[in-house]
């Protein structure tokens, strides 16, 4: 994997502390089955790092299953810089006649991740302290014109308030560009209504953060090859009217994302993890107190 990462692009100072302690990076992926999150992923590493599996139909016996967790870890290795990266599956989630509650197993989990780091830090050997933390979790959104949906914004809600959250809109070619521009529009002003606070970079002095403002980013996936109209071969996905590319910014967000998880923003995530750690840790020392 290498030249995946793009370290040699992070500020001196952060480069030299990274390289020091080697990185370890959680990211959690949620959203309905069939919204291309697996194929996100793969084009994120451009390898077949997580198996694409079969869509789940609904069954009316299952209405008691509901979301799994599923851990795929890697590391990568580039110029000596040792990225520990792990991807946090969430498959079923939503894929059941019942989805009350779908998100539980989730929320449930990143909590579970803090309780683990305040147990380690009461302990009287600190020294080998292992964080578990999710440090940003992709909220993947269908591309239709009706905007979120219940669902959606529920589980948003309760993400938002554990979790750097980072919502993705798939299958960007589902849309053009003035579509995009208003389904994008429409999200941001129903999270803005709902109260709903998306990830706040703890950026260091001088950092641009101006991607913030153009959340949701979207997405296309493909990990194969097609010859675009000007005859290069790129990555993207190729149809009887022409090609949509994964790596071209007039067609999607993919480059700015892939910056912003893997090499731009990657440290300013698990720091501002801290936050979400802090507030989690107080509200459990009032209550264990009270
Ligand atoms: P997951 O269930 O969310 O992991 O979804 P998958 O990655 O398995 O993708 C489901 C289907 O959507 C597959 O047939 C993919 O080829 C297709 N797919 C993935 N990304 C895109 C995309 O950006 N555009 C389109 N049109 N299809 C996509």
């Amino acid at each position: 994997h290498s030249s995946v990462v793009g370290l040699a692009k992070l500020p001196y100072q952060k480069r030299k502390r990274a390289e020091r302690n080697g990185v370890n990076f959680t990211v959690m992926l949620v959203g309905e089955s069939g919204l291309g999150k697996t194929t996100f992923l793969n084009t994120l590493f451009d390898s077949d790092i997580l198996p694409i599996r079969k869509l789940n139909v609904p069954q009316l016996g299952n209405t008691m299953k509901t979301t799994q967790i599923e851990y795929h870890k890697m590391r990568l290795d580039e110029d000596g810089f040792v990225l520990d990266f792990t991807v946090i599956d969430t498959p079923g989630f939503s894929d059941y006649i019942n989805n009350n509650y779908c998100w539980v197993p989730i929320s449930n989990f990143i909590d579970e991740q803090f309780r683990k780091y305040i147990f380690q830090e009461s302990q009287p050997q600190r020294e080998r302290m292992k964080s578990t933390q999710v440090h940003a979790c992709l909220y993947f959104i269908k591309p239709n014109l009706r905007g979120l949906s219940d669902l959606d914004i529920k589980v948003m809600k309760e993400l938002s308030s554990r979790v750097n959250l980072i919502p993705i809109i798939s299958k960007a070619d589902a849309f053009n560009g003035t579509e995009m521009e208003c389904f994008k529009e429409s999200i941001r002003n129903t999270l803005c209504n709902e109260g709903i606070n998306l990830c706040k970079l703890l950026a260091d002095e001088g950092m641009e953060n101006t991607i913030l403002d153009t959340l949701p980013l979207s997405v296309i996936g493909s990990s194969s090859r097609v010859v675009n109209s000007l005859g290069n071969v790129v990555r993207g996905r190729s149809y009887k009217w022409g090609t949509v590319e994964v790596e071209n910014e007039d067609h999607c967000d993919f480059i700015k994302l892939r910056s912003m998880l893997l090499s731009n923003n990657m440290l300013d995530l698990i720091k501002s993890t801290e936050n979400y750690y802090e507030k989690y840790r107080s509200k459990l020392m009032k209550t264990q107190f009270l």
